[in-house]
């Protein structure tokens, strides 16, 4: 409970960004406090130790920050999920909705062991869209999924809803 408060001490909410109405929960605040970080990389990591992870997928750009640490807590290798034509191998592509058209997230196409286990990762769990087409691409590459692990999932939003098939776990609610 201690470690939740002090996570949640660390968010900031910052009114009408990136748009007049949107509610922006900002991590930067939890980042640059090494307790409050220390506190919520353990979190995102600790309900997935027993079971081993060989992968961690981190979601651009955000999943990258705590997915790294994340990682490396797990004795796992990282894969960054990026956004279409940042990465520069082959890659596998999947396509997901945007509230204005759609988008494409990416991995490279050797990155997953098929038959690995693979924890997907990011900051915050909104409409699902992004969680959706990373869970989708691991499971393309031949990885198992065995969790989708985010700080913080917006509770008003359908995101759980679209991930009901993976083991989702949120460290706050809101
Ligand atoms: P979704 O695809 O679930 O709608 O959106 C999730 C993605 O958008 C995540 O990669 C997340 O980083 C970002 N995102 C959406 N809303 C917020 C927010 O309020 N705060 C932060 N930090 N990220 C957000």
């Amino acid at each position: 409970a201690a470690a939740l408060e002090l996570i949640q001490a660390h968010i900031r909410d910052v009114p009408d960004f990136p748009r007049p109405g949107v509610l922006f929960k900002d991590i930067t605040p939890l980042l640059n406090h090494p307790q409050a970080f220390a506190a919520a990389v353990a979190g995102l990591v600790d309900p997935f130790r027993a079971g081993g992870v060989d992968h961690v997928v981190g979601l651009e750009a955000r999943g990258f920050i705590f997915g790294a640490p994340a990682a490396l807590a797990l004795d796992a290798g990282f894969v960054p999920a990026r956004k279409a034509g940042k990465l520069p191998a082959d890659t596998l592509g999947q396509a997901y909705d945007l509230e204005y058209g759609t988008a494409v997230l990416e991995i490279h196409a050797d990155a997953i062991t098929p038959g690995s286990r693979v924890l997907v990762l990011d900051d915050v769990l909104a409409t699902g869209g992004t969680g959706r087409a990373a869970v989708d691409l691991v499971r393309r590459a031949g990885g198992t999924v065995v969790g989708f692990s985010v700080l913080m999932e917006l509770s008003a939003l359908p995101g759980r809803e679209k991930l009901s098939d993976v083991e989702l776990h949120a460290l706050l609610s809101v």
